[in-house]
């Protein structure tokens, strides 16, 4: 693991949650929770300094670093090979142009808090299908993210994730275990994509949409928002059949009812 000395003498920029991990236990429970097949294809987002980066060279010679900050190349090539490295927003990234992963394929990465939800999101919605995705971030968002209906924290993000893939989180880190510290906890979170097509994933990102309408206002009842924007479809009755109680929330409907709700015949 690079020395501590290395990441405080670097300037760090909040704007790219540049926290980075000064504790080698706590890569190994990531790759453990991973858990990749050998020669598996990992990729890795944000690899900083390359704390989780050495483990995951460690375990295979497949691998790409997508890395924003070039002011880490010097950092990254010591322990990764140039041609492995990729600098660049990984939200712009244009996957076509990179090699096919293999089947066994991986993501993983110690998120920067700033943008870690669209990051997953992303990758949920592309034609990516990695076997299964491990990710460190604040322990709410992961908390949201792995929440089932009428949980306090289930909200739009649990509702998205779901629609995509199956959730776990993990082990829970305190600020020490970074330079600088985060004002926050962070906790680990599993994904295991949902075999979609991509056709599937289109009708569930045009369902999302109205989802997160609705969570705009999670306090007030679905029904009567649903009679007043989509006067031609008859939710009363979806809600009867599906057994939806009149004044369910937002925070009452399950992924599975919201696909039930909004399915193809109807709004
Ligand atoms: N993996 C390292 C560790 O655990 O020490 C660093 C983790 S740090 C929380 C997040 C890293 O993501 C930083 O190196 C930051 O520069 C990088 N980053 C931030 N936004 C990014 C983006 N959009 N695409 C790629 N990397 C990004």
């Amino acid at each position: 693991m690079r020395d501590k000395q290395s990441s405080r003498d670097f300037q760090h920029k909040k704007s790219l949650g540049q926290n980075f991990c000064i504790n080698p236990n706590l890569c190994d429970s990531l790759i453990e929770l991973l858990a990749p097949a050998d020669n598996a294809t990992i990729w890795e987002i944000g690899p900083g300094k390359g704390a989780l980066s050495e483990k995951i060279i460690e375990k295979t010679d497949d691998y790409l670093l997508f890395e924003i900050d070039e002011r880490l190349k010097e950092d990254l090539e010591k322990i990764a090979s140039p041609d492995r490295i990729i600098f660049g927003d990984f939200l712009k990234t244009d996957f076509s142009k990179l090699p096919k992963p293999a089947n066994d394929f991986y993501i993983c990465g110690n998120l920067p808090y700033c943008s870690a939800t669209h990051i997953i999101t992303q990758i949920l919605e592309s034609s990516l299908n990695p076997r299964r995705l491990v990710f460190l971030l604040q322990e709410e968002v992961a908390v949201k993210a792995a929440a089932s209906v009428n949980e306090k924290e289930y909200g739009y993000l649990s509702v998205h994730r779901a629609f995509f893939a199956k959730a776990q989180t993990g082990k829970k880190f305190s600020p020490e275990n970074f330079i600088p510290k985060p004002k926050v906890m962070s906790k680990l979170l599993a994904l295991e994509p949902l075999l979609l097509t991509q056709e599937e994933k289109k009708e569930r990102i045009e369902v999302l949409k109205k989802v997160s309408v609705l969570f705009t206002q999670r306090r007030k009842m679905v029904l009567p928002r649903l009679k007043k924007g989509f006067p031609n479809t008859d939710f009363a009755d979806r809600f009867i059949s599906m057994n939806l109680s009149p004044e369910a929330r937002p925070e009452n409907i399950s992924p599975e009812q919201y696909l039930l709700l909004f399915k193809k015949s109807g709004e």
